[in-house]
């Protein structure tokens, strides 16, 4: 998943990469020092041995994850730096002829694995480069001062340059990042309404029920609501009609209920409400409400089959148990039949939820219209 996150991630991953580089180029160029000494039948210096050991060393920590500083890179940077310093100063001595030659190359030498590794650390190339830099430029008794700084400078510039753009692009970059994951939440929001009516669609519902609270101790309940003879009021209306009256028929639904509780469009004309943390009575008087306020609307309907003039829902109320959806789907569904095969515009409840649902019907819809 692309995020911020994993984009701190990669970074990590980017300085660890320059410690294995650090390590392993301070390694080859000290075992160059130690076999062209022996070459010359000369004694390696301890302090490029000690280089060998000490990033070997740092290489079986870090493997083992045993060294975990904040400041690892630079801790090192300086370790092996002093190494560098005092490896130069003891070679300088030995060297008469070559001796400016040889300060010059220990110098590059020290600003290559800098360069080439360190150019994520500003501080850990400085702790790096700068002991056995400022070592040379002492041994060396001002003779090449002005190449030896430039030598110094420049790099140092360079690096700064460079981390300077790296520090703007990595802000761009960050920020089209976040900028990325925001319009991804959005657009993940979005594949979670129904765009007609703005309700949560079959997908907000299972993303609501992920993080729906599953204490035991809280009954949620279902209720299923479905337009009465809705067929009928598309084909005599016109769809637009048909439109227009499921949205205000959504809006009615958003009204009646809490706002913690979740508004579905289920299906074409079919809503579900979960209550979030109610008992019975409470179910049922919000499935009542719904009912109501939908009456209310009085929006004309007069193809609605004997049941009533105006557009009217029947719901079907069902609990929840054990966060089990579907079971309480079935059930629900069984009392919305029941509802519409007793005349419609009413609500029934589903007392237990198996198969064979025992149901109680309430209110007399006769007397409702
Ligand atoms: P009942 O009382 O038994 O529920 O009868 P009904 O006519 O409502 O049920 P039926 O399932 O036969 O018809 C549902 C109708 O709902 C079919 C279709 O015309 C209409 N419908 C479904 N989705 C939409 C929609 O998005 N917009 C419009 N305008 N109509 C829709
Ligand atoms: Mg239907
Ligand atoms: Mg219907």
């Amino acid at each position: 998943m692309l995020n911020t996150t994993s984009y701190e991630e990669l970074r990590s991953y980017k300085l660890s990469v320059s410690l294995l580089l650090f390590l392993f180029l301070n390694i080859v160029f000290s075992l160059f020092f130690i076999s062209s000494a022996l070459n010359n039948s000369r004694n390696p210096t301890i302090a490029s041995i000690l280089i060998v050991v000490a990033c070997t060393l740092i290489f079986i920590f870090n493997k083992l994850k045993l060294l975990n500083h904040p400041d690892k890179l630079n801790i090192y940077a300086l370790i092996i730096g002093l190494f560098w310093a005092w490896h130069t100063v003891v070679r300088f001595r030995e060297f008469h002829a070559y001796s400016h030659e040889f300060l010059l190359f220990s110098l590059m030498v020290v600003f290559f694995i800098s360069a080439i590794s360190l150019s994520e650390s500003f501080s850990a190339f400085c702790l790096h480069s700068l002991p056995p830099a400022l070592t040379i430029l002492i041994l060396d008794q001002y003779h090449h001062s002005i190449i030896i700084l430039l030598t110094i400078v420049l790099p140092l510039i360079s690096h700064r340059l460079h981390a300077l753009m790296q520090k703007r692009s990595e802000t761009f970059t960050t920020e089209l990042i976040k900028r990325l994951s925001e319009e991804r939440e959005k657009f993940s929001d979005l594949s979670m309404l129904d765009p007609l009516t703005g309700l949560f669609n079959r997908r907000g519902l299972k993303n609501k029920l992920n993080n729906l609270d599953r204490d035991p101790a809280t009954s949620h309940y279902i209720l299923l609501l479905d337009i009465d003879h809705f067929k009928a009021y598309n084909d005599n209306y016109g769809h637009t009609m048909g439109d227009n009256a499921l949205v205000a028929v959504a809006v009615a639904i958003r009204d009646v209920v809490r706002s913690r509780d979740i508004v579905v469009r289920y299906g074409g004309e079919e809503f579900l409400i979960l209550l979030i943390d109610v008992d019975e009575s409470y179910a049922l008087s919000s499935a009542e409400n719904v009912r109501q306020a939908v009456l209310n609307l009085n929006i004309p309907h007069m193809f609605n089959d004997k049941v009533s003039t105006t557009v009217t829902v029947s719901a079907g109320v069902a609990i929840m148990a054990d966060s089990d959806i579907e079971a309480a789907l079935v059930a629900a569904d069984s009392a919305l039949y029941l509802a519409k095969n007793r005349g419609r515009n009413s609500v029934e409840i589903a007392i237990r939820q198996s198969q064979t649902i025992n149901k109680r019907r309430i209110g007399d819809r006769r007397h409702e219209i």
